[in-house]
Formats: structure tokens, sequence, C-alpha cells
């Protein structure tokens, strides 16, 4: 690890140190570039250090969701679950920084605040809480989901008992037998960590403003068959999946139809067959159930009935059914979500219809009914893309503030660049397909990206590359317009700033699938960086 901070002359700062920064610090350091990266954890791993609830676990299959630019790291690596546990996916980011020699390079327990472009200079000048660097190039690998959402409850610093946020989950080990726990929120997060709790406290009450689709894991020990298999073509299999729209599950074709023109019956048993293959694999049983409401909707009530089979008192079985599309809400992969209503001790609590008025010393109030519990769980999500970037206090060319260019949303090009930040590159930020993407291949493709333009700048000998204000105009009409042809904008979303109180309301993510996105990047780089500006 490098010694004190100071202002260094780098040509690269990467800012985070999960996945996507770990990539970035190997792939740029590799080519030559003096290159750091900083993190404000005192650990690597990103979001896999901050969420270290109980249940925290990827939904996404873990010989997926792994690293494919070094063979032998795929190869050598084993992964012990389907889908891997936090525990074990921070082991593969203490992994990849030991193998890859990155701690030399690396700069923990470091936030940055701030950071202004020099124009006479052509330089980022970032400021953290340990010192000043310097940089000719700024990437921001600081995660499209870092930000905690805390909501502005009233009354919450007056209650009495623990409060927990499971974004921001304590080191030590939280013991909650015995306990009376609250649990705010029902996204993936909470459904991971409302079975664990049932099961470890005296009573669990579960907040839901709206009811979350979850479908199961079938998570267990990984087949060490498939694992073979896989790893017998790695690389070919990394390859398929690239083609997919979301950049994982290649080896499962949706049926070749409308899910309106299959005969009921064999729908039926499409739905089945992907419940009991577990995942995100029912989203993609027909192709147009995320772009058809009448498709969707027969998805949407094969859940409603699984739910209702599921949890025995219909009236919490009525409330647990949501109301909307599947998958417009990112769908909730879970292990026993629904089944943990079952037990005796867990209540379910409409909030939607009765919203918390306060939170008491002994508990809340909502609807008017006072509800007693010792510890508050908030599983209240995340100000998702652009509050990471908003936290630090970001200036372009002629002192451009980042709040001020964003206050209407989060303008930017190719979801990398934004005009009137010179040579600031970031990674699965707004813009991008990172939410519908495995993360993994987003990440590796806009490193990649990142660095092949850095290379080609400083090979013609540019000093700055920009996007300029039409190509990033003509961006976010694409990414504004893409979810209209979707279920995405029917319902309140984080993927839409819904969650965030006075937040813009724009679609952050981009649809429309990795394969077109990272041709169309490919696109501009062949053409000359086309829709960018080099001085
Ligand atoms: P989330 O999906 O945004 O869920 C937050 C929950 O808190 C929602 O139920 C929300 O209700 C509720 N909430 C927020 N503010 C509230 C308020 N003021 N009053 C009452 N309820 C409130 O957040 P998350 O569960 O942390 O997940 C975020 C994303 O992280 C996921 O979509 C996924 O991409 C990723 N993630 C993945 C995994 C995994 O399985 N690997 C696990 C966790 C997270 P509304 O729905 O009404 O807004």
């Amino acid at each position: 690890m490098i010694a004190a901070a100071r202002a260094e002359a780098l040509d690269v700062l990467v800012v985070g140190a999960g996945f996507g920064g770990l990539y970035a610090l190997h792939k740029l350091r590799a080519m030559g570039w003096r290159t750091r990266a900083l993190d404000a954890a005192p650990s690597v791993g990103g979001t896999w250090w901050a969420n270290r609830y109980p249940g925290a676990r990827v939904d996404i299959q873990s010989l997926e969701y792994s690293y494919s630019f070094s063979e032998s790291l795929q190869q050598d690596w084993h992964w012990t679950e389907r889908y891997a546990a936090q525990p074990e996916l921070l082991r593969y980011a203490d992994h990849v920084a030991d193998r890859f020699d990155l701690r030399r390079d690396l700069q923990l327990d470091t936030r940055v605040t701030g950071a202004r472009f020099d124009e006479a200079a052509c330089r980022w000048q970032v400021e953290t809480d340990r010192g000043a660097w310097s940089a000719r190039f700024l990437v921001l690998a600081i995660g499209p989901l870092s930000s905690p959402n805390l909501p502005a409850f009233d009354g919450l610093d007056r209650f009495a008992g623990q409060v927990l946020h499971s974004a921001a989950w304590p080191l030590a080990p939280v013991d909650l037998a015995g306990r009376h726990v609250a649990v705010i929120g029902t996204g993936s997060s909470a459904v991971q960590i409302i079975p664990i709790v049932a099961a470890q406290a005296e009573t669990l009450t579960v907040f839901q403003r709206t009811p979350a689709y979850a479908v199961p894991a079938r998570n267990g020990p990984l087949d060490p068959a498939w694992e073979a298999r896989i790893k017998a073509d790695y690389a070919g299999f990394r390859a398929r999946n690239r083609r997919m729209y979301s950049g994982f599950g290649c080896e499962l074709s949706p049926r070749p139809m409308s899910a309106l023109d299959a005969a009921a019956g064999d729908r039926e048993a499409a739905f089945e067959e992907r419940w009991g293959i577990g995942g995100f694999s029912l989203l993609g049983a027909f192709p147009d159930l995320l772009t058809n409401l009448r498709s969707n909707e027969l998805a949407a009530d094969f859940v409603r009935r699984k739910i209702r089979e599921i949890v025995r008192d219909p009236v919490t079985a009525s409330r647990l059914c949501p109301g909307y599309p599947i998958g417009c809400k990112r769908l909730c992969v879970d292990t026993g979500y629904y089944d943990a209503y079952n037990q005796p001790g867990v209540r379910l609590v409409d909030i939607g219809a009765d919203p918390i008025e306060a939170i008491t010393p002994g508990g809340l109030r909502a609807g008017g009914r006072d509800h007693r519990f010792d510890t508050l769980i908030l599983a209240t999500g995340f100000d998702a893309y652009t509050g990471p970037l908003l936290r630090i206090d970001l200036r372009g060319r002629d002192g451009l503030r980042i709040e001020d260019k964003w206050r209407a949303g989060p303008l930017n090009y190719l979801g990398l660049t934004i005009a009137g930040f010179p040579n600031l590159f970031y990674v699965a930020g707004p813009g991008s397909p990172s939410a519908f993407t495995n993360f993994f291949v987003a990440v590796e493709h806009h490193v990649d990206w990142i660095a092949d333009c850095i290379s080609w700048l400083d090979a013609r000998g540019g000093r700055a590359i920009e996007a300029s204000e039409s190509a990033e105009a003509a961006w976010v009409a694409q990414v504004n317009l893409a979810p209209q042809r979707t279920v995405f904008t029917h319902c309140n979303s984080w993927y839409l700033g819904a969650n965030i109180p006075g937040k813009p309301r724009v679609f952050l993510p981009l649809v429309g699938g990795f394969p077109a996105y990272a041709e169309r990047c490919a696109a501009v780089a062949e053409r000359g960086y086309d829709g960018f500006v080099v001085r």
C-alpha cells in the first residue's frame, strides 16, 4: 500500500476499489500508465464491502458474475455456491487485489471530496480527506449503488434502540436473538435480510410501502460437473454471454414467440420450468415479457399465484402481491422470502396505505397505530447512479459544477463521459446499461473502452478529450426514449430516481441491451471518437 497521501502527479487516478476500480487499476497500469486507485473504505470490494447485511448474496450465478480478463484467474478460482454470498465475494476481491499486486498502487481509507479540472495544466486536481492528487485522467469507479438512502423519518434520532442500514452494516456481528426487529423496505436487500432475521429474532415486523416480486434463487453448492463444463471453454462461455441482452444467461433461450401466442398449458409449463431453475430466468421465458404489458401480466399473475400458494395467511399473501408489471422494479432473487411470513413471530404492515408518521423512542407510528420494536433495519436502498457522483465537489471546465450540470438529470455521453468535464470517465454510471447487465461484463467493457480512448488520445498527441454537447444531448434523448417502449416506466423505481424525494424523474440506466450498447461504443471509437472534441 502506498505511504502517506501527497500531491502526486499521475497519469490516471481511479476512484473506487470495487470490481470496476480494481480492474481499471490493473488494466491501465499494465498499459504503462502511472495509475493509483483510492477508496473510502478500509477494504477492497466496493458494494460487497458495504453491503454485509445478513443474507447478502449475488443474484447472478457466480460462474458468470466474475472477471473474464484473466484465463488463469477464472480457471483457478472456485466458487463454492451457485450464487456466492458476500464473504466469498469479498474473498474474491481480496484475491484479485493480491494476485495482480494491486495493493502497492491502492490507497484505502481515503475519501475523495472534490476534483477540479485545471485547464491550463489539462489535469484533474483531486482533494481527499488525506491529501491532494493530480492526474491527467480521472476514472470514477464509485458504483451506481453506493450512496445509501436514509429517509428523513421524523423522530429517527430519538429512537431508543439500535438503527441499522442494509448498505452500511456494522463490522461487528449483530446478535438479533431475543430482539424485536423492524425492517423498513421490501426491495432486494430486505428480501435477503428478512428470512435470516425471521429465523433469529423474537419478532419481526416488516413495513412495506410497495410489494416486491421475488423469485427463488435455488441456491446450493456449485455443481462440479457444470463448473468443469464451463471451465473447459470459459472464454467461449464469456463470449456467448457478451452477446446476451444482459450479459448473462446464454445457456437458456426464450421460447421463440410472444407469451400471448403460447398455448395456456405451454406458457404455464415455461413459467414453471423457469421458476424451478430459479433467478432471473423467469423474465427470459418469452422475449416480450418486458416490452408488452399484456405478456408481462401473464408472468406477473404466475408469480402472484405462487405467493398465494406459499403464504398461508390470505391477508398477508394479498398484501405481498404487487399490482405493477413484473421486472419494472428490479426483480428480487430470494431464498425463503415468502415462506418467512408463515413464521408465527413475523408480521407485515402495509405502509403504502398508512404511511409512517414518525419514528418513536420505542418503535414507529403509522396510520394512527403504534408499533413497538427495539431494533430498526432500514433496507431503504440507494440514491442510485447520481448520488455517488454528487457527493463529490466535482468541477469541470470554467468551474462548471456537476450539481449544476445535472440539476435536471445526469447529462452524459455513452454513459461514460460528461460534456464540460474533459478527461473524466466513469464506470457503470447513468446512461450506461449497467443496471440491466451482469456488472462484470459492464465494467470490463467500460474500462477497456476507456483504456483504448486514453491510448488513442495520447497516440495522436491530444491533451484532452471531451464529449460534445450535441452528442450528449442525442445520447440522453435515446436513454430517455428507450424505456418508453418497455414496462420500466409503469412503476416507481430507483431506475427512475422515484425513490428519492425531489430527485429529477429521468430514466437513469440505458435500456436496449449490452450488445447494442457495446456495438455503439465500438462504432464511436472506430469513427475516430465520434461525438468527442479533442484538444
Ligand atoms: P430498493 O430496491 O430501492 O428497495 C428499497 C425499499 O425501501 C423499497 O421497498 C422502498 O419502497 C423502501 N423505501 C425507501 N424509502 C422509503 C420510505 N421513505 N418509506 C418507506 N419505505 C421506503 O433498495 P435495495 O433493496 O437496497 O436494492 C437496490 C438494488 O441493489 C437492487 O435493485 C439491486 O440492483 C441491488 N441489490 C442486489 C442484491 C442481490 O440480490 N444481489 C441485493 C441487494 C441489492 P418503494 O418500493 O415504495 O420505493
